[in-house]
C-alpha cells in the first residue's frame, strides 16, 4: 500500500537517450519519497542527471522504466489527456525565466496564460482578479502589469515564474536551478518567496540546483547525485554535519565559508569522469576516488541505510567512516 504522506515516491526510475555511441544514462535507477509539503533538494554537477530527473517525474522526458507516484496515485504511465489534468498539479519553475516565457507577451499576459489554457477563469473580470492575487503574492508591483519582461531585472522576472507555476494552485513543483542566474542579494528574496509561499500552500517542492549552500535552508532532505545515480541522501542538518560518500565530502568542502578560523580544506576531486555512455557495471566515481579498490571497479554500489534516514552508495561507507 501506498504512504498517504508523500506527495511524490519514485521507483527505480531510469531515463537513458540514444546517441550514436550507445545508450547515455542520464538517471540510473533513482530511487526516493518526499514528503508531502516538504523539499528534496537534489544537487551534484552538471551533466549529473538532477534536470533530467526533474524532466522526466513531470513527463517533459518519456521515462525509460521505473514508477512515479503521486500523492497515492501511480502516474508512471498516462494518457495526452491525463497528463495535461496532472499539468494543473504539477509545475516546474525554470532557471532562466526570460528562455521559457514569450518576450512578446505582458507580465499580466503571462501570468495570465496558464489560467486561459485550462479555462478555469468565467469571466474576463475573473482572470483580471487572480492575476493582480498572484502578482501581489509572488510580489510583482501592480505597475508593472503591462511591462514586459526584457524590461524587469532578473529576480522579477523568476517572480513572474513562480507566479505562472502557482497560479493553477499546483501541489507539487519541480524548481529547476530557480535562482541560479540570480545576483546572490535577489537570491536571498526569491528563496524566502518560495519558501512562504509552501509555508501558505503546503507545497513540495523538488529543488535541483549544483549549489549547496543554497539548497541547505530551502530543503528537508538532500540527495547527492553523480552521473545519473543516487550517491547520498539524508536530512538536510544531518547531511551538513556528517557526509560519507568521498563525492558529497568533496562538494561540501568546495562551499566557500567565511569564518577565517575554519581550517577545514576543500578536497579536490582529480581524475577521469567515467562516460555517461554504456557506463559499466561499477561505481562512477571510482575513477576520481583516492579510496577505489578493485571491487569499486567491478561492483555497482547500490544506496544502503548506514544511520537512520541516512543513505549512501560507497562500497567502503563503513570502514572509512567507522560506521
Ligand atoms: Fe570510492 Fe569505492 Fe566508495 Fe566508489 S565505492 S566512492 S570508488 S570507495
Amino acid at each position: 500500500m501506498e504512504n498517504n504522506n508523500y506527495m511524490l515516491s519514485v521507483r527505480n526510475l531510469k531515463k537513458y537517450f540514444n546517441t550514436p555511441g550507445g545508450k547515455l544514462h542520464a538517471v540510473d535507477d533513482v530511487t526516493f519519497d518526499i514528503p508531502k509539503g516538504t523539499t528534496l533538494g537534489v544537487v551534484g554537477e552538471s551533466g549529473c542527471g538532477k534536470s533530467t530527473l526533474g524532466r522526466t517525474i513531470l513527463h517533459l522526458h518519456p521515462k525509460t522504466s521505473g514508477q512515479i507516484i503521486f500523492d497515492g496515485r501511480d502516474i508512471s504511465d498516462v494518457s495526452k489527456a491525463e497528463l495535461h489534468e496532472l499539468r494543473k498539479e504539477m509545475q516546474i519553475i525554470f532557471q532562466d525565466p526570460f528562455s521559457s516565457i514569450d518576450p512578446r507577451m505582458s507580465v499580466k499576459q503571462l501570468i495570465a496564460e496558464p489560467l486561459k489554457i485550462y479555462k478555469l477563469c468565467k469571466s474576463k473580470e475573473e482572470i483580471e482578479q487572480k492575476v493582480k492575487e498572484t502578482m501581489e503574492t509572488v510580489g510583482l508591483a501592480s505597475r508593472l502589469a503591462d511591462s514586459y519582461a526584457h524590461e524587469l531585472d532578473g529576480g522579477r522576472r523568476q517572480r513572474i515564474g513562480i507566479g505562472r507555476a502557482i497560479i493553477l494552485n499546483p501541489s507539487f513543483i519541480v524548481c529547476d536551478e530557480p535562482v541560479s542566474a540570480l545576483d546572490v542579494s535577489i537570491q536571498a528574496q526569491v528563496l524566502n518567496l518560495m519558501m512562504d509561499l509552501q509555508e501558505q500552500r503546503n507545497l513540495t517542492y523538488i529543488f535541483i540546483t549544483h549549489n549547496l549552500s543554497v539548497v541547505k535552508h530551502i530543503s528537508n532532505d538532500i540527495m547527492v547525485m553523480y552521473l545519473g545515480t543516487a550517491v547520498e541522501k539524508a536530512d538536510s542538518k544531518e547531511l551538513f554535519k556528517h557526509q560519507y560518500h568521498p563525492y558529497t565530502k568533496a562538494l561540501i568542502s568546495a562551499i566557500p565559508r567565511v569564518d577565517i578560523d575554519n581550517k577545514s580544506e576543500r578536497i579536490l576531486i582529480r581524475g577521469e569522469i567515467t562516460s555517461p555512455i554504456e557506463p559499466p557495471n561499477a561505481c562512477r566515481f571510482a575513477p576520481r576516488c583516492e579510496y577505489a579498490t578493485e571491487r569499486c571497479h567491478n561492483e555497482f554500489p547500490q544506496l544502503e541505510e548506514v544511520e537512520p534516514g541516512h543513505f549512501v552508495a560507497c562500497h567502503r561507507v563503513r570502514e572509512l567512516n567507522n560506521l
